[in-house]
């Protein structure tokens, strides 16, 4: 007997409702940790927060160079509604404002993080709730008709347009809705200062609108997270093993590198190649051979620690990225993976690894291309004396990075 739930119609339903849930943000299929992840910030991936961070802080510039020149501009329209000296208490504070937006737009040499790109996108959103209660000080008790009332009334729609500017940024509910407290906040003090008791009848509609608009904000904000996250991750992740493609890996190893140069600190790679993996795909076909792949990914992944980069580098190959890690730290890491294991062949013997180490300073290597070629032919040498092994640089020749700051 078919169960009532497989019938042809409800199975079609079903799917219909799977369907829409699946691509509520974008049209990019969304899965149930992908949905906590649009909700709250916690856990995202380190290449998801870069380039979130890229993101919000070009568009906070874009935003930013734009204010910079109306909000000044908008002098004019000052100076023909308000008196003396108003108007020029307005234009003050205009210019004041502009100068922030200036200072945010300002092509600054800083790297993009997150932290940084947060406060700037935080002033942004600060400035002009400020800039209202400002307004409502200078023109308090000034009796306002045409259009000048009609031009301090615009001023109390500032802190929607600030909701409504969040709309344009990758973010989670929980950080709209962060973001969302100077407008409230402020629009509450704007009520109390002018003299207003707060009232349902009076201020409820503004509220609720506002509300309405940081609710549209929050969906569009998920909603672009949602779309870059997926590009990103179908750009630099390799869809088998959930790790970064040779390509992201590579750019992510240049950063390192340079950082490392520049902080004079150690950095190792271990390139890691599955030993006898075509007997796996000869004897049990290449789908055993890709879970076995993303096994001993999965496995791999668990021995290495919370900072290191695990790369894809090609079919069976990996590389390790021991940021901050000297040659014995290599071999700690090693020693680790050996005794955790990497899992069983589909034959039930255990799964081998020959790797190769280098180490930035200890081998006197100019760029990372260098250290990826010298740890490859480690790995080849590990082949050489018989697979299952490791080669690490010789220590005759190295100077060991704990004692180069004594010895130079
Ligand atoms: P060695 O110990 O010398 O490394 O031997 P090996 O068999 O591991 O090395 P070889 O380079 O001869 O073979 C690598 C194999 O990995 C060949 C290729 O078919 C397989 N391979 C590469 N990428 C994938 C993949 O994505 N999925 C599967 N199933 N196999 C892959
Ligand atoms: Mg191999
Ligand atoms: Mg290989």
């Amino acid at each position: 007997m078919t169960p009532l739930s497989c019938s042809p119609d409800a199975e079609k339903g079903q799917n219909a409702l799977v369907r829409i849930t699946d691509h509520l943000f974008a049209p990019v299929r969304i899965r149930g940790e992908q949905l906590a992840e649009l909700l709250v910030p916690f856990g995202h991936p380190a290449h998801i927060r870069r380039h979130s961070a890229a993101v919000i802080i070009s568009r906070v510039q874009l935003v930013a160079a734009l204010f910079a020149v109306l909000v000044p501009l908008w002098s004019a329209i000052d100076w023909l509604v308000f008196p003396w000296p108003q108007w020029a208490q307005m234009s003050l504070m205009r210019l004041g404002s502009g100068l922030v937006f200036l200072l945010l737009a300002w092509p600054w040499p800083w790297p993009a993080s997150r932290l940084h790109a947060d406060l700037m996108l935080l002033v942004l959103l600060l400035v002009p709730p400020l800039f209202f209660l400002g307004s409502l000080s200078i023109l308090d008790g000034l009796p306002l008709t045409g259009s000048a009332a009609l031009v301090a009334k615009l001023y109390g729609l500032l802190p929607n347009v600030v909701l409504a500017g969040l709309a344009i940024f990758p973010l989670t509910a929980l950080e709209v809705l962060f973001f969302s407290i100077p407008a409230f906040l402020f629009t509450m003090i704007g009520i109390v200062l002018s003299g207003d008791l707060p009232s349902l009848m009076e201020h409820g509609p503004m509220l609720w609108l506002m509300v309405l608009v940081m609710g549209s904000a929050m969906f569009s904000g998920m909603s672009q997270l949602h779309y870059m996250a997926a590009l990103v991750n179908r750009a630099m992740i390799d869809p088998l093993t959930g790790l970064y493609s040779r390509r992201s890996g590579g750019e992510t190893l240049d950063l390192f590198f340079r950082l490392s140069t520049q902080q004079d600190m150690p950095l190792a790679v271990a390139f890691i190649d599955i030993d006898h993996f075509k007997s796996i795909n000869d004897g049990f076909g290449h789908d055993v051979g890709d879970r076995t792949l993303k096994m001993v990914a999965d496995n791999l992944r668990l021995g290495l620690r919370g900072g290191d980069i695990l790369i894809r580098w090609g079919g069976e190959e990996f590389l390790a990225i021991l940021n901050n890690t000297d040659v014995e730290g290599a071999r700690a890491v090693i020693q680790r993976l050996r005794e955790l294991g990497l899992g069983n062949r589909p034959d039930g013997r255990p799964i081998t690894v020959s790797i190769g180490i280098a180490e930035r300073g200890c081998d006197g290597v100019r760029d990372w291309p260098d250290l990826v070629e010298l740890a490859d032919s480690r790995m080849y040498e590990a082949k050489r004396q018989g697979r299952n092994r490791a080669v690490l640089p010789g220590m005759d020749g190295c100077i060991p990075f704990r004692l180069r700051a004594a010895q130079s």
